[in-house]
């Protein structure tokens, strides 16, 4: 048996759950990654973002050149400015771009638009790119908060876009990230949709690049899925350091890991035959559950299984129990189940704010879609 390197990115795009058509697009064609927002009626919009994506894969550089990517998003852009002379149901078609070069754990970013690029390192996300909105200009001078922007009626303007102004130019920059760190490229039907701490629970948790934008898109649509969601995950990874432990002088270690490995196989097998069934249905479940006075989040369900504990911890969170309500105290001690991972983690975020004090009401204005 050999086990095959993880997947280091995956990437994924959804209509959402009210709009009819999906407009937005994604391109991964290693080292180059992107997601373009297009807009624009009569299916415009669709056109937009696949002539900018197909523009851009044409003129990107092979390597890491934060320059040259800037470049082909500006060939993109006149491509889509071209496109849109052909037909008069493409005029005033236009879409968003965000795109990344990605070598090792150096990235070059060119970006123009609401979509974004993050960087997840230890758990904590970090945004890279400034969104071109009117919005954000909005928080950029104090007159609006990251919170209430999200519920802003004029959420979806933006400021600069590919398709419109021939001279456009694109914010281009480079970052160098760590091992262990990952990249997330998104248009704002993510964004809209779940607050930043949310995106980065999710990212922290679910390590399989597919599982995480699965994980990603569904949350955006329980969210209410108000826009086309798109969203690529990439995994900084250092191909030297994986060298390393080929060397011959790691030979006997090398020895011990294959004989752990073959207990590993061994032990699997066992457990893939005898409860295999209950063990894939029970993956896809989640639980909270009181441990120790603080609410833990796991995988799996509680307690035991034809002798199998049929659980995987998570994580500890920092919600005491005692100060929730008795009834889900009481609840919590046999544990809460839910159907999926992002649920529980949901119900901790309301647990949390439950337990926080009630000075700052939640936003209560609903977005129209
Ligand atoms: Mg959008």
């Amino acid at each position: 048996m050999t086990q095959s390197r993880p997947t280091p990115a995956a990437g994924l795009t959804d209509t959402g759950l009210t709009r009819t058509g999906n407009e937005d697009g994604l391109l991964i064609e290693p080292p180059l990654y992107a997601v373009a927002d297009g807009m624009g009626g009569h299916r415009a919009g669709e056109v937009a973002s696949r002539v900018a994506l197909e523009e851009l894969l044409a003129n990107a550089p092979a390597r890491l050149d934060a320059k040259a990517l800037g470049r082909a998003v500006r060939a993109a852009n006149r491509a889509v400015i071209a496109a849109a002379a052909k037909s008069r149901t493409r005029t005033g078609m236009g879409t968003t771009i965000t795109a990344a070069i990605v070598d090792g754990t150096n990235i070059a970013i060119a970006h123009v638009g609401d979509s974004r690029a993050y960087l997840l390192r230890d758990g904590r996300l970090e945004r890279l790119t400034d969104d071109h909105s009117m919005v954000a200009d909005l928080i950029r001078e104090g007159a609006l908060t990251e919170d209430e922007a999200r519920f802003h009626p004029q959420r979806s303007v933006i400021t600069r876009a590919l398709g419109s102004d021939p001279n456009m130019l694109a914010d281009v920059f480079e970052v160098e990230g760590a091992v262990g760190d990952r990249l997330l490229l998104c248009t704002d039907g993510l964004t809209g949709m779940l607050a930043d701490d949310y995106i980065a629970e999710i990212l922290d948790l679910e390590r399989d690049p597919q599982k995480a934008v699965e994980t990603l898109v569904d949350a955006a649509n329980r969210a209410g899925g108000y826009d086309n969601i798109t969203v690529v995950v990439i995994d900084l990874t250092d191909a030297a350091a994986e060298q390393t432990s080929l060397r011959p002088g790691s030979a006997a270690s090398g020895r011990r890991a294959a004989a752990r490995l073959l207990w590993i196989i061994a032990a699997g097998a066992l457990i893939a035959a005898t409860v295999w069934g209950a063990y894939a249905y029970t993956r896809t479940r989640a639980y909270l559950i009181d441990e120790g006075g603080v609410v833990a989040v796991y995988r799996g369900v509680p307690g035991s299984f034809a002798g199998f504990t049929l659980h995987w911890r998570v994580k500890a969170t920092n919600v005491a129990v005692d100060r929730l309500a008795p009834p889900v105290a009481s609840r919590l001690r046999g544990g809460i189940p839910f159907s999926g991972l992002a649920d529980a983690l949901r119900r901790v975020d309301e647990m949390r704010s439950s337990t926080q004090t009630t000075a700052s009401p939640s936003p209560t204005a609903t977005p129209s879609p």
